[in-house]
């Protein structure tokens, strides 16, 4: 087993849960407005071992939209369809030490890493760039969906609505980059790409749905749910480790250094953990911190690590 005692461990993790849901500190991201306008007092947790043991906690049925917790399987996607090292002929593999919607590029004029908007915006430019829209949307929910064991995860159009008519900011961006000639991007389909940047931001799942997506990783790629191999074990490899240093915006140096483990945050509240070849760990509570991320969702890491030797350095 994964976790032996699980009982004991899923007990252990309630009270963590029930202690840092005592608090709730932080804002809504309501630059997106559709994103001010949730309960702010949701709070979900749910893991999923790589053996498939589960558990929950709280709003664990609620669903979100995954905002930039898309951009790994956006990477994914690519590194499989156009291969590891093309992907990064356009983008880097260095934290930007900058916040997600910096207009910022490297020395190499690429965006630094793809787990940021410029570089996610990238990745959307690369995925099949010749098929037409409804299918490339289809492609990416249908591979989403396998992650999650098939199960049935959603699009929330009043976000993905919001997030268009709000969207100058990401606009502003890809044109930062088109001017700046950045290879990668395709000019002509810029709208396009954009477009299908907000699209992808605004698939949602509830935290159930993302253990067992960051299970899958944790697994190498295949998941635990359904036994498929979604994904090649070096593209996870690559994931993680861009996870690692660059998940969780330009908090990721002190994440890193505390937690010790890949993991991916979104704005709209959702932290996505990776403890590699035990479990995924999910969380979703909506107030943020000043650089996105979910306030108790750190909150409940920080807690957890205090308590569990659970960090990729822990068993040294
Ligand atoms: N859709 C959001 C944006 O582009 C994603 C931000 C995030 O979650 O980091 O602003």
């Amino acid at each position: 087993l994964a976790i032996p005692n699980f009982a004991g461990f899923c007990d252990d993790l309630n009270k963590i849960f029930l202690e840092t849901k005592k608090q709730n500190p932080g804002n809504l991201a309501n630059y997106i407005p559709e994103l001010g306008t949730v309960d702010p007092e949701y709070f979900g947790m749910s893991l999923c071992t790589v053996d498939g043991q589960a558990f929950s906690a709280g709003d664990s049925r609620i669903d979100f939209t995954l905002q930039s917790t898309m951009l790994p399987i956006v990477y994914c996607l690519a590194c499989e369809q156009v291969g590891y090292d093309r992907v990064h002929e356009f983008i880097g593999k260095e934290p930007s030490g900058s916040t997600y919607n910096a207009f910022v590029l490297n020395s190499e004029n690429k965006p630094h890493n793809p787990m940021i908007n410029t570089g996610g915006i990238i990745c959307c430019s690369i995925l099949e760039p010749q098929d037409n829209q409804s299918n490339r949307f289809g492609n990416l929910f249908d591979f989403v969906s396998s992650m999650a064991g098939d199960s049935k995860i959603t699009f929330h159009q009043r976000t993905y609505l919001s997030e268009k008519e709000h969207g100058d900011r990401n606009a502003a961006l890809a044109y930062y980059m088109r001017g700046a000639e950045v290879k990668g991007l395709d000019g002509k389909r810029l709208p396009e790409v954009l477009d299908f940047y907000f699209q992808a931001c605004s698939i949602a799942c509830n935290t159930e749905d993302l253990s067992v997506i960051a299970a899958t990783l944790a697994k190498g790629g295949i998941c635990p749910l359904t036994n498929k191999r979604v994904l090649q074990t070096s593209t996870v490899r690559n994931c993680l480790s861009l996870l690692y240093s660059c998940g969780m915006y330009d908090y990721s140096g002190q994440w890193a250094f505390t937690i010790g483990l890949p993991a991916k945050s979104g704005v709209s509240g959702n932290i996505m953990v990776i403890i590699p070849n035990v479990m995924g760990l999910a969380l979703y509570s909506p107030k943020v911190d000043k650089r996105g991320n979910s306030v108790r969702g750190i909150e409940f890491c920080k807690r957890l690590i205090s308590q569990f030797s659970l960090s990729i350095f822990d068993n040294l």
